[in-house]
């Protein structure tokens, strides 16, 4: 892929200016402005896939006299995570939930 990209910026670079002035430029901006949004798409959507994934597999049960709770700050929405499959906290309406530990009360 990074080779077939070379190949392609190696072929286009020097056709650009020529396409430029003969076309006109649209036909010079337009596909790289396609591609750079494209590739901020592909980008961003990467950083959900991997956000989502575990550091090492194997969720960690959340027990013991301590309880973490998630707060979102924006829309102030509350999560209590039984599992925890990551060290980083979850993200709600497109930012980082704040941790607050609570010690839980024996009954
Ligand atoms: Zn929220």
């Amino acid at each position: 892929m990074r080779r077939t990209r070379s190949v392609l910026l190696l072929v286009a670079l020097p056709a650009a200016p020529i396409v430029g002035i003969v076309f006109g430029w649209r036909y010079v901006f337009a596909p790289l402005l396609a591609a750079m949004l494209l590739s901020w798409s592909i980008a961003s959507l990467r950083v959900l896939v991997q956000d989502a994934q575990d550091d090492d597999g194997v969720p960690a049960v959340q027990d013991g006299p301590e309880r973490t709770v998630f707060r979102c700050p924006e829309c102030a929405t509350e999560v209590l995570l039984l599992y925890r499959g990551t060290p980083k906290a979850p993200s709600h309406c497109g930012q980082r939930m704040v941790a607050r530990t609570e010690i839980i009360r024996p009954t």
